[in-house]
């Protein structure tokens, strides 16, 4: 653990207890398969909020929380002029969530206040670890929505409004399970955000990595697309005079491969749902709606992949005698990190020589708001199979302990170096 030029010291944290945390919250909402349901805003949840500030104040910490319930722990600092660096994720989980997904960076960023609070280690900025509500979005959609009120992304008058599947709105769960507090949600200045998390894909685990630098969280658009032809008789329509909304589809639907399979291997395109008009045997079709969902880490790329479709679009349209609309429903720009946290993150890495490696966000996290009001970056570690929002999910111990250590260290290297 030498090497490491004086920043953090011999501080780690320690392995074993974070890792009994992760059992003992997973009690909490716990499923027969081994995962863990906690929505946003449910008994479950104020259970783990509770033990959240038992247990960060049995650290020394002060536990505030905003108006949209968002969770702060603060440790103080040397220099009370300076606003806290900070860490978190999410402890709320999709309806057969598994025991890694937000929580990582929650109890992540625990076990580092935990390492600063034994060691007796000193930091000028407060050191502060957030629990965001309501990242996941399945019972109030959308995802993300408390870092986006706290980012201004949203108001927090329209969060307040919105409403589960029963009816029950959110200001009213929350005052319900008593997280609505009196600080007004985003007047909470910040110097930095560090959000360590589980992959949610293969890659680190196919080579072998155990931590993933994350420089970005790519770029995504989402079209729907309507085809008409026209029906007819599937016997008595001659061929040379069909216009066959499927198999024009069918063209549109191997454009979408192909131009993502030329910039790859970043980009990504999918084709996922596709209703066929009237999808009866013997009738060619005469309509075909579908979706488009186009991703990349350069938003320029995803344009030229917009631009190819569409121009194939206008070829098979005019060869094919049919009549294509294509309507972009989302746009959802790609994010880069900030240089100085995101090398914060490779130098702790290589101070434990941690196996790493760059990598880009296929997912949205809460840092893609932070990074829009302070400077903010994440932190990778595998996950088996790539596999999450799945009971399924599962991390090894050693790879979520060297998570939580360059999150410290990271957070130590940028309280030296950011004001
Ligand atoms: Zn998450």
């Amino acid at each position: 653990m030498s090497g490491f030029d004086g920043i953090g010291g011999n501080v780690t944290v320690d392995g074993e207890k974070l890792w009994s945390d992760i059992l003992e919250t997973a009690r909490f909402g716990a499923t027969p398969k081994g995962g863990i349901r906690r929505l946003t805003l449910t008994e479950e949840d104020r259970q783990v909020r509770d033990w959240f500030v038992r247990t960060c104040e049995a650290l020394g910490c002060v536990v505030t929380f905003d108006s949209m319930g968002n969770q702060f722990a603060r440790r103080p600092g040397t220099d009370p002029s300076l606003p806290p660096i900070t860490m978190g994720s999410h402890l709320d989980t999709q309806p057969t969530g598994g025991k890694f997904d937000g929580i990582v960076g929650v109890l992540g960023g625990l076990a580092v206040l935990r390492a600063l609070h034994e060691s007796g280690r000193e930091t000028r900025h407060p050191i502060e670890l957030i629990n965001w509500t309501n990242e996941e979005g399945s019972r109030f959609a959308p995802a993300m929505l408390s870092s986006g009120v706290f980012a201004g992304v949203f108001t927090e008058e329209e969060a307040l409004a919105k409403t589960d599947r029963d009816g029950v709105r959110f200001e009213d769960a929350l005052v319900g399970i008593g997280y609505r507090g009196a600080e007004r949600c985003g007047d909470h200045p910040v110097a930095a955000y560090f959000e360590l998390h589980i992959e949610q894909g293969p890659i680190l685990e196919a080579e072998r990595k155990t931590i993933g630098v994350v420089t970005g969280v790519q770029g995504m658009r989402w079209y729907e697309v309507t085809v008409i032809g026209r029906d007819g008789h599937a016997g008595a329509t001659p061929m040379a005079l069909r216009a066959d909304a499927l198999v024009g589809t069918a063209k549109l639907i191997e454009a979408v491969q192909s131009i993502a399979l030329k910039h790859a291997p970043g980009a990504v395109g999918t084709v996922g749902l596709l209703e066929n008009r009237p999808n009866s045997r013997n009738v060619v079709p005469g309509e075909v709606f579908f979706s488009v969902d186009l991703r990349d880490p350069d938003d320029a790329v995803i344009v030229r992949m917009e631009e190819a479709f569409r121009s194939t679009a206008a070829q098979v349209a005019s060869e094919s005698g049919l009549e294509i609309t294509i309507e972009l429903v989302w746009d959802s720009p790609a994010v880069r990190f900030d240089p100085t946290c995101i090398d914060a993150v490779r130098r702790a890495a290589d101070s434990f020589a941690y196996p790493a490696r760059d990598i880009v966000s296929g997912a949205g996290h809460d840092a893609v708001y932070m990074a829009g009001v302070t400077p903010t970056t994440m932190i990778f570690i595998p996950c088996a199979g790539g596999v999450s929002h799945n009971e399924e999910e599962s991390a090894e111990a050693d790879d979520v302990m060297a998570g939580a250590n360059v999150l410290l260290r990271a957070v130590l290297d940028a309280d030296e170096r950011l004001n």
